[in-house]
């Protein structure tokens, strides 16, 4: 029999792939990484959520981030009409850390290669998966360079991270339909000028353009910030122009940083996605695991992107690396319901944010610190606390609120 090369191939080396190989190398399990392109490489998804940091520690890579100087998150605001919404970590539900990170990806990512790099494990940067057949417990890889040239590995386990190269959901036809089809974004980075000192130039900011728009600004500590707007396709379609002009008439659109950031100097041209929900009709299968965004993504607006990546990253190495050793794995048990525990939790709070229920609930005047703390854990990424009614009954909770204070309101 052929001479398997790896335990098991990793696809991409952005977070969920990185955190999979960090707890790989810890353990007798050999791994590689392929990846695509050659780093630092732009990618959007900037603000990460404190669960993360979990993750990064369990994979042994917090200690390496921890030196970077990364502008610490402590919480986030919401702006809507003039009105303000604060949430601090330190005051959330439940145990788990009061803060995270806001960071340029380019940069962050690359430390996570390297960090990953440094303990040992083989990453390949420029090579592109391009099949993957599964026979008899053994992957056949081939992947391609740059040039075109084909190369080949094999592994008894993948696991797919590569984000929205799908790759594993494109060749073994799992794409589902999207939870949300309608939403785009167009976002790009600036050098400000005149940052403020202090909270304006440091904390992130979702300013709210209508129920079914918002405008986020995330601040860096290398003095760059990152300025977009996620929103409903037909928002999108109002505006006419180059990708320039078109960030620049919604800006005049943001009642609260109109004035500071019209005629800042962008770093690059606008970027315009649209169809940035994904989905997959499962999350694993014999021999293989979807992690990140190559399994599913919901929507922005809660910065939960990283934080599932990460984690599923990471659960998928750990029970892959229990399978590997002999054990039997109730994949759908252990893997496929803990991650949709996360999803559904997150669909209700993004499906709530575009009724508009939650953005009244997060705005109002009336509701409880106890509830506010109940929120902020959900919104910190800790969705798995039973204990949490705003997580054990996240389907009726902000329903049953909302009904109240606006009962509240009439009477
Ligand atoms: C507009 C927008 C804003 C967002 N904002 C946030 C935010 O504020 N906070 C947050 O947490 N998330 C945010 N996200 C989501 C975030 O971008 C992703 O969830 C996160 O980057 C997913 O990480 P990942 O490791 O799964 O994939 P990625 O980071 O995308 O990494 C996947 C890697 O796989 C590689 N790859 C692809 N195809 C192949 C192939 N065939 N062979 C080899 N390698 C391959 C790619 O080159 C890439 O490096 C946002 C998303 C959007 C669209």
């Amino acid at each position: 029999m052929k001479k398997i090369n790896y335990d098991v191939i990793i696809i991409g080396a952005g977070p969920a792939g990185m955190v999979a190989a960090g707890y790989l190398e810890k353990t007798a399990v050999s791994v590689r990484v392929l990846e695509k392109q050659h780093f630092p490489r732009f990618t959007i998804g900037e603000s990460l959520i404190p669960r993360c940091m979990d993750n990064f520690a369990e994979a042994g890579l917090l200690e390496d981030l921890q030196k970077e100087n990364y502008q610490k998150k402590t919480g986030a605001r919401f702006i809507k009409n003039g009105k303000i919404a604060e949430f601090d970590f330190s005051k959330k539900f439940g145990a788990g850390w009061d803060w995270t990170w806001q960071v340029p990806r380019a940069d962050f990512d690359l430390k996570l290669t390297e960090s990953i790099q440094k303990r040992g494990v083989e990453i390949d940067f420029g090579m592109e998966v391009i099949s993957a057949a599964y026979n008899d417990g053994q992957w056949d890889i081939v992947y391609k360079n740059p040039d075109g040239i084909l190369g080949s590995l094999s592994s008894r386990f993948i696991i797919d991270a590569s984000g929205n190269g799908r790759v594993l959901a494109g060749l073994l036809e799992l794409e589902a339909p999207a939870k949300i089809y309608n939403h785009s974004s167009i976002f790009t980075h600036i050098q400000e000028e005149n940052r403020p000192v202090g909270k304006e130039g440091t904390q992130i900011t979702f300013e709210i353009i209508n129920t079914g728009v918002w405008f986020w600004y995330i601040p860096f500590s290398n003095g760059i910030s990152s300025l977009g707007f996620v929103g409903e396709n037909d928002w999108f379609e109002t505006f006419s122009g180059s990708q320039d002009e078109i960030f620049k008439q919604m800006l005049n659109q943001c009642e609260f940083y109109k004035d500071r950031f019209t005629g800042q100097k962008q770093l690059f041209e606008p970027v315009k996605l649209s169809g940035i929900s994904k989905n997959v009709q499962l999350l694993h299968g014999e021999g293989f695991a979807l992690a990140g965004n190559s399994a599913e993504f919901l929507d922005p607006v809660f910065s939960s992107g990283v934080a599932f990546a990460t984690e599923s990253g990471l659960l998928s190495a750990k029970l892959a690396t229990r399978q590997l050793g002999g054990e039997v794995i109730d994949w759908d048990k252990e893997y496929t319901q803990h991650i949709q525990k996360a999803i559904n939790v997150f669909a209700t709070y993004v499906k709530e944010w575009y009724t508009g229920r939650l953005q009244d609930i997060f705005f109002t005047d009336n509701a409880s610190e106890k509830v506010k703390k109940q929120i902020c854990a959900v919104l910190a990424g800790y969705v798995w606390n039973s204990k949490n009614p705003f997580v054990r009954n996240h389907d009726k909770a902000i329903r049953n609120l909302h009904r109240l204070l606006h009962a509240e309101k009439i009477n």
